[in-house]
């Protein structure tokens, strides 16, 4: 696993259900449905059904924001990443933490008024490509959404917190997982899932919010032809198939973003990968629809269109980002348009009712797997060398220019704030050996040394930056630099401002027109999640949830910055608060002391250092330094003795370390524990750089 950052992916499977449609039904809570609800409170995931996350809030605007203050915080009692966009009516707070765990808080103070824990097995955890993250609840009338990492829905009472039905979404015998917040689309909760790094097949479900029962699945990827199509649609994506891709599910899975427009009735989401990575070893083809921004039909899933951001994708450029809608003015037309800055670095602009490519213009720079995209089919032009069977070094890495942290557009200055990084960089290795294995990692790259990594110190570094972006001009309008590669989620709001957090704790509030700082706050660990503002009793408020983990915190790569692990919290911010944080300390301040006298051979090191990568590194850091994760470098010796037990029969699996015993044997914990222990653990980090899964 070679990569400078990366970060992926997610899904689901189940079987084919499909419930008849009736009439839409009418009389929902109309303030969910509206695109307009009341401006006070944040309803939905990006606070308006074309997830704009533009709050006209402006008590906090650029005069005032100098006093802003924290007034409560809360500890979330994790280190892993928080994710979750917080969902707040009529004073009351929704939001999920690790292990997909619901939590219900006075919106004003702070105060726990209950929570929900849907005990997922922590085993489960080596499906997880990204950490035991979730992004959020959806809220439809009394009812309160989940989907949780073992792969099912959960409806609550929302004032109580007791479940009212779940649903089972899919396979869990296989890589599933959900880490996405579900959305509502007329009285039906959407929900997708996580898997194509592990090998799954993707899709999408609704459910009828009242019982619970499946309404429709889109399939993002073909089956077996043998067992016959669902659908035209899936007819037609076999034909950009070659070989037997659905032994490895095929992938596509529908991660994160998910889009309504209630006018047209379409619901929009973006695919993931194809499994495996490498289109050399699924035997070539677009893959349809992996990679890929489609629209389906909300009230029977019929696919209406698609448009494939990266044919044949062969570096994890999943199509997952966020899905901001607009009406913007192209070439003296209003255009309903939908738009997604993608990892794959091209910021696209589509027409959302047909589909049709609109523009497509490279936002960072360092891309080095095209040279640009046709200007009227938006089909990339691949540079040469890139997706073959040789090493090759690419950029955006699997992480991307940018990921899943929300975005926003502002009406007022019509501009998309996001964070954005540039040159970051991956060696990418198709293994020729490799073969679907249900239990391990199905990306399909060579962890071995291969020349090309060490060129990774000639690039140049990557960057990080909040950009302000214009979809018409199809230009940065300005660009802030920050100290970190990775950005969390970002807010504008009517106060003439855009909040972003990062990884190095700091939530800063910048001038939407010019992009100028004028406010920050140290949150004490790293910050992935995007602010929301609402408002109780007349007062504006500001809250986020602050935790860092997913692929940067987890995975530890240097070359991101001076990221902070820590423990994550919810801070919460008002004009004139004055409360104080106080983070507990976390990690070693001290070298690793060896306790254990151990002879091993530097090709047993080599070879420890191998099956980390593979198996240990995305939960316990790059060369073995961990983040969020416990460094095994610090080890007690009665663990390191007992290693065979932890890692091949899972002793501690019910607190979230997996067995691996169905890849590893007793030579190999041998040569792992070698590894950890020797000295060039640390210094292997830098070797280690542009590693990744
Ligand atoms: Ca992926």
């Amino acid at each position: 696993m070679l990569i400078r950052h990366v970060s992926s992916c997610l899904f689901l499977l189940a079987f084919l259900g499909f419930a008849s449609w009736g009439a839409l039904k009418t009389g929902n809570d109309k303030q969910l449905s509206s695109t307009d609800p009341s401006a006070g409170d944040w309803l939905l995931y990006g606070r308006t059904s074309d997830d704009q996350r533009f709050s006209p809030l402006s008590q906090i605007n650029e005069q005032t924001v100098a006093n802003l203050g924290m007034v409560w915080s809360r500890e979330m009692g994790t280190t892993r990443g928080l994710e979750a966009t917080p969902l707040v009516q009529h004073g009351v707070l929704y939001t999920t933490g690790s292990w997909s765990v619901v939590y219900a808080l006075d919106a004003k103070t702070g105060k726990q008024l209950w929570t929900y824990d849907p005990q997922v097995k922590r085993e489960r955890a080596k499906f997880f490509c990204c950490d035991a993250v979730n992004r959020g609840v959806a809220l439809y009338g009394d009812r309160l959404f989940v989907g949780t990492l073992d792969g099912t829905l959960v409806a609550l009472d929302k004032r109580t917190g007791a479940p009212v039905w779940t649903a089972n979404t899919a396979d869990i015998t296989k890589a599933y997982s959900i880490t996405g917040a579900p959305r509502i689309a007329g009285d039906r909760v959407i929900i997708g899932n996580a898997g194509a790094e592990n090998g799954v097949r993707g899709y999408v479900s609704a459910y009828d919010a009242e019982t619970g029962k499946l309404a429709w699945r889109f399939y993002t990827v073909p089956g077996n032809p043998a067992d016959g199509f669902e659908s035209k649609a899936m007819e037609d994506a076999a034909k950009t198939w070659h070989g037997e891709w659905w032994t490895a599910g095929g992938g596509g899975t529908v991660w994160d973003a998910i889009a309504y427009d209630p006018a047209l009735d379409l619901l929009y989401f973006g695919t993931g990968n194809a499994s495996a990575w490498y289109r050399t070893l699924r035997g070539g083809g677009d893959n349809l629809y992996t990679a890929s921004i489609v629209a389906v039909h909300a009230r029977n899933g019929e696919l209406a269109w698609h448009f494939q951001t990266t044919p044949g994708d062969n570096w994890d450029y999943d199509a997952t980002q966020p899905l901001l809608q607009a009406d913007l003015n192209i070439a003296g037309q209003l255009r309903k348009v939908i738009m997604q800055p993608n990892k794959n670095g091209f910021f696209y602009v589509l027409d959302r009712a047909t589909g049709e490519f609109l523009s497509g213009t490279a936002y960072v720079s360092g891309i080095s797997w095209a040279t640009s995209l046709d200007p009227k089919t938006g089909r990339p032009i691949e540079a040469p060398g890139v997706a073959g069977s040789e090493a090759a070094m690419i950029s955006p890495d699997p992480g991307g220019a940018h990921n899943w942290n929300p975005t926003a557009f502002s009406p007022a200055t019509r501009l998309v704030y996001l964070s954005a990084k540039n040159s970051t960089q991956m060696v990418h290795v198709p293994d020729p050996k490799w073969k679907y294995d249900p239990n391990s990692h199905n990306e399909g790259l060579d962890s071995h040394e291969v020349p090309l990594h060490a060129k990774l110190d000639d690039m140049p570094p990557s960057t990080g930056e909040l950009l302000a972006w214009d979809p018409v001009a199809r230009k940065a309008v300005w660009r802030a630099p920050t100290p970190v590669l990775d950005g969390g989620g970002v807010l504008a709001t009517a106060g003439n401002l855009v909040f972003q957090g990062r990884s190095d704790g700091i939530l800063a509030a910048y001038r939407a027109t010019d992009g100028k700082q004028l406010w920050s706050f140290d949150a004490g660990t790293g910050i992935m999640a995007p602010p929301v503002t609402y408002t109780v009793d007349g007062v504006q408020y500001l809250c986020l949830m602050v935790g860092m983990g997913g692929v940067p915190g987890l995975y530890h790569f240097p070359g991101q910055g001076p990221i902070k692990i820590g423990h994550g919290r919810i801070v919460t911010f008002a004009l004139g608060g004055n409360a104080v944080l106080h983070p507990p300390a976390f990690g070693h301040q001290d070298p690793p002391v060896p306790v254990l006298a151990l002879k091993a051979s530097p090709q047993q090191v080599q070879e420890g250092a191998r099956l980390f990568s593979t198996y240990c590194m995305q939960c316990h850091g790059a060369g073995a330094v961990a983040g969020a994760l416990p460094d095994l470098r610090y080890s007690s010796k009665e663990t390191l003795l007992d290693m065979e037990n932890i890692v091949l029969r899972g002793t501690r699996a019910s607190v979230g370390m997996p067995s691996f015993g169905t890849v590893l044997n007793a030579k190999q914990i041998g040569d792992l524990r070698a590894y950890i222990l020797s000295p060039g653990a640390e210094s292997a980090k830098a070797a280690e750089k542009p590693r990744t899964p």
